[in-house]
């Protein structure tokens, strides 16, 4: 099989990567990958690069917080989480090991994020997208980054409004970390 995930960087992409499993910043409270390393399928890179452009038109960039997550990675978040809603069960799998799914935010010229009223990962209903217990200019915001990722080709969930994914995932099957080699961010260098 052949390996379908892309590399994402600053330097490719224009992105800014703030990849919190690769650090202890994160809802698990210790690193679950060994090395930062953001990859997703080459169908979702591509929509990723029109998501740039248009986030470029509204002077921002995208701040990437995770994409491609291993089955490994997968299980130990799912033991972690108190809340499943906002966790994919292994046994079903996430989009993210599909490569096609990503969680992110906007920064802006000073690289400062924008105010989306939680931070990433926050498990309650003030995440939820269209949420009227955040602040207006925080619903704005969500309101720009919900329209760059669908007019790049995304699709959002009603809990999260960091996550979007292709859609149609049924094309896309889950993607098998034994097949990574050395672009598995579980595995060190
Ligand atoms: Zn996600």
């Amino acid at each position: 099989m052949t390996n379908p995930l892309v590399p994402l960087s600053p330097e490719t992409h224009d992105i800014v990567l703030d990849l919190v499993y690769a650090t202890c910043n994160n809802i698990a409270g210790k690193q679950i990958y060994e090395r930062d390393l953001c990859l997703l399928h080459r169908d979702a890179e591509l929509c990723l690069r029109k998501a740039v452009q248009l986030a470029a038109k509204a002077g921002c960039k995208l701040k990437i917080f995770d994409a491609f997550r291993p089955h490994e990675a997968q299980v130990e978040l799912w033991e972690t989480a108190l809340d499943k809603l906002y966790v994919a069960d292994p046994q079903v799998g996430s989009n993210h090991t599909r490569g096609t799914a990503v969680d992110l935010t906007l920064v802006d010229s000073m690289g400062k994020e924008l105010d989306m009223g939680t931070d990433f990962d926050h498990m309650t209903s003030l995440s939820h997208h269209f949420s009227d217990l955040v602040s207006p200019q925080a619903q704005a915001n969500r309101t720009l980054l919900l329209n760059i990722m669908e007019q790049a080709g995304f699709q959002h969930l009603p809990h999260e409004w960091w996550h979007y994914e292709l859609p149609m995932q049924a094309n896309h099957t889950l993607i098998d970390s034994a097949h990574l080699g050395s672009l598995n961010p579980m595995q060190q260098k």
